[in-house]
């Protein structure tokens, strides 16, 4: 039988891990904000985090200014100490490699990326996204002293039904591989899209909003879910796949083996052909996103048609799913009002337009970091293994 001093200790590191979880989660954080979230009583609260405080194991900061328009005293926050951990997000995308640095503490260190060549096969691959973290190390200064993990974004699904959601499928192991070998820390592998998703509501446009709708709009359409604050994978992985729903059962096969994909309609490979079709050539996505910035009339007509089907399909999924919030990302959604307001047109007309409630359509806020950033993300929040390696010891 335990003793009641036994019982009293347990009931206190459970206290303090309900503290660092929502550190490691939310980033920096009032002590009013971690009493709502973890529904201790402020004594209790403000002992344990002076202890942690002196066990070195948070730090205390100045967050932004409280009060309108910036006046009034900074709040104090808390946050993980910086150096008990950092965290490398990685994204292998069509053309590039992206990193992300970030610690624990949510601290973004250095960005950084570099082109991938046409048809370089994974071992290629492997090698470049080793000399991308190689290069951000030596030229920021990262110190990865405390090396924690590394988060990698793929393009496509990953599923593998020998592999858990969030490990390494088949595909991918002889990357993974590599970047352990190298780093000597656990590699974890998501689709690129979600991770972003996971970014935009962590650092972004969707920071601290519990149900978004993203949608990545680029050589690919891509997207994720988050619902009730988690990131939605669906039981093969595949949740979020906005590209690949059907405007046309009729229409063209798409390479998921379905017909009239909305990919195939709006992806960039497509809207290079609408442009050209309409006498305008242009040789990539960059030109095509720079020509509608210079307001070439006929890339205009076909960026606002396809962000028209795009709003539909957005308005579909506003009606299955309320979200607070849809944040589109990815080259496309730079273009601000000509992609933003076909999309803000169709979800106020077609979800639920009598029903009193709001729905944001905004750009995302990390741009094409938002996928690396997102596979530090993912290992902030959503993986239970390394997360728990993660926290730091306190006791
Ligand atoms: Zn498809």
């Amino acid at each position: 039988m335990s003793r009641p001093a036994d019982a009293l200790q347990r009931l206190r590191r459970v206290h303090e891990e309900a503290v660092l979880d929502n550190l490691r989660t939310s980033g920096a954080l009032s002590r009013a904000e971690l009493m709502a979230r973890t529904g201790l009583s402020r004594t209790t609260l403000f002992a344990i985090i002076s202890d942690m405080i002196e066990q070195g194991a948070i730090v205390e900061t100045r967050g932004p200014e409280a009060g309108p328009r910036g006046r009034g005293r900074p709040a104090a926050q808390v946050r993980l100490n910086p150096e008990a951990g950092q965290l490398i997000g990685l994204e292998l995308a069509r053309q590039q490699v992206r990193v992300a640095v970030a610690n624990v503490s949510h601290q973004i260190v250095a960005t950084d990326a570099m082109d991938l060549p046409r048809d370089g096969d994974l071992d290629a691959q492997a090698e470049i996204a080793v000399s991308l973290v190689r290069r951000v190390v030596r030229e920021r200064g990262v110190r990865l002293s405390a090396l924690e993990a590394i988060g990698l974004g793929i393009v496509g699904v990953v599923d593998d039904p020998d592999v858990p959601l969030g490990l390494v499928p088949a595909r991918y192991s002889p990357i993974a591989a590599r970047l352990e070998r190298e780093f000597g820390v656990r590699v974890a592998v998501d689709n690129n899209a979600r991770l972003a998703a996971l970014a935009e509501r962590t650092w972004g446009a969707a920071r601290s909003v519990d149900n978004v709708v993203y949608v990545r709009w680029s050589v690919g359409v891509g997207g994720g879910y988050i619902l009730g604050g988690r990131l939605v994978r669906g039981a093969h992985g595949a949740a979020g796949e906005l590209g690949h729903v059907s405007l046309d059962p009729d229409g063209p096969p798409c390479h998921c083996g379905g017909r009239g994909c909305l990919e195939g309609r709006i992806g960039g490979p497509a809207l290079l052909d609408a442009c050209a079709a309409r006498g305008v050539a242009l040789p990539g996505l960059a030109e095509l996103v720079t020509a509608a910035q210079d307001r070439v009339p006929e890339v205009c007509q076909v960026i606002s048609a396809a962000a028209g089907d795009l709003g539909r399909v957005l308005a579909d999924t506003v009606v299955q799913l309320d979200p607070e919030r849809v944040v589109l990302g990815g080259e496309l959604s730079v273009l601000g009002s000509l992609v933003l307001d076909p999309v803000r047109g169709a979800v106020a007309s077609l979800s639920l337009p009598n029903s009193p409630r709001r729905i944001d359509v905004v750009p995302g806020d990390l741009g094409s970091s938002a996928s690396a950033l997102g596979a530090i993300a993912l290992m902030l929040h959503e993986e239970p293994v390394i997360a728990e390696h993660l926290r730091p010891t306190v006791g």
